[in-house]
């Protein structure tokens, strides 16, 4: 189902200058000197339109640096006012929403580990009614797309008309590269979802380390996300949170300077034409996957007749490793990577047992009168 919210597009948004529409500033704000220094640099940066700053912060254990608190919104105002970029920052109550409504914030942004709660998404929500002020919907800390929406439309609701989703990535028990996984076919599925609704990315949280950032700012330029969220201190090494992974105001100059914008269209006929072609093809071959899978379908049905007649259990691990390891060698022969013929096998085999479990179970709602 494709959502269409009574919102407004980034384009034309007041303070939009191009893609990549960019926010940026402190993880926290920590001093006047630190907030009003950064600023200063970062509103050299054309591309800057926000200036963020975590007022009030969420930490995952207590007694580490919280926040300044409303005193810190004063300090925004300041920069709004010297420097003329717009100013925003996290709110994560409805108390946050009055005090930052109260300073003239142009923005706030709704965290990670708030987007999950909806209780609190909608007292947010409620307070921010009849609000002209723009609002941006982090992902919840766990991948679940449905509540990410939930979310957005809890905000939508409320009457906000500019909305964009933020994108920093996937809490996850496992120790990988990244701070947090990027899961992009989540950001990609809510595109889907809703169209016209902006996405930025935040590759400062997604990598939790600044040698991360540009890499992670390019995959998402390239997958034509509208902004990107970076964040960036007048002197990281000494910042109360998130240190490791903000850049300085000239790190992110020579970031921007890096990424390569690639256009989501072209209006070049011979171009458009030897893409049409290609596209031919790929459609052709999705065809002829689907015909595959279709007739690799039927003969598992086939075997969980005979598993049923003969009364054999319908997971065999056995044969399972043993289709795993061939798919896996010929796959690599073939150059594909190991990921690809891991998901694409895990996902047929799911759908073999399910089809063979149909088999085993037909019939029987009908013996025993179950209405399920
Ligand atoms: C932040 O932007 O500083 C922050 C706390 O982000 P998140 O909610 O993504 O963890
Ligand atoms: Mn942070």
């Amino acid at each position: 189902m494709v959502l269409k919210l009574e919102t407004s597009l980034i384009k034309d948004w007041k303070g939009y200058k191009g893609r990549p529409f960019l926010i940026s500033g402190p993880c926290s704000a920590e001093t006047e000197e630190q907030v009003m220094e950064t600023a200063r640099e970062l509103a050299k940066i054309h591309e800057v339109a926000i200036f963020r700053a975590g007022i009030w912060k969420p930490r995952t254990r207590p007694n580490s640096f919280e926040g300044v608190g409303a005193a810190g919104l004063k300090w925004l105002s300041k920069v709004k006012k010297e420097t003329g970029l717009m100013v925003g920052t996290e709110v994560a109550n409805e108390k946050h929403v009055y005090e930052a409504l109260k300073h003239g914030v142009d923005m706030v942004w709704i965290g990670a580990r708030t987007s999950v709660n909806p209780f609190t998404v909608q007292e947010i929500a409620d307070a921010l009614k009849g609000a002209e002020v723009m609002v941006f919907i982090k992902n919840p800390i766990n991948p679940d797309i449905e509540l990410w929406i939930g979310a957005i439309e809890r905000v939508a609701k409320a009457g906000i008309r500019k909305m964009a989703a933020i994108h920093r990535g996937f809490s996850t028990y496992e120790k990988t590269t990244y701070r947090n996984q990027p899961n992009w076919q989540l950001p990609i599925e809510l595109r889907r979802r809703i169209p016209d609704l902006p996405i930025i990315c935040d590759p400062s949280h997604i990598a939790g380390n600044r040698e991360y950032i540009h890499e992670i700012s390019q995959k998402a330029m390239d997958l034509n996300f509208d902004g990107l969220m970076v964040e960036s201190h007048i002197n990281p090494s000494v910042a109360l949170s998130d240190a490791s992974q903000q850049l300085t105001p000239n790190e992110l100059r020579e970031l921007l300077l890096r990424l390569i914008l690639r256009s989501p269209s072209t209006s070049d006929q011979k171009l458009l034409d030897v893409l049409g072609e290609l596209r031919q093809q790929i459609d052709v071959y999705d065809d002829h996957l689907i015909d595959l899978l279709e007739q690799r379908m039927k003969v598992a049905e086939t075997i969980g007749h005979y598993k049923k007649e003969n009364n054999i259990t319908i997971l065999q691990s056995a044969r399972w490793d043993e289709i795993v390891r061939r798919v896996m060698i010929k796959g690599r022969s073939k150059g594909l990577s190991s990921e690809l013929i891991d998901n694409i096998f895990k996902a047929v085999h799911q759908e073999s047992i399910n089809r063979q479990m149909n088999v085993m179970n037909e019939g029987i709602e009908n013996h025993n009168g179950s209405d399920k």
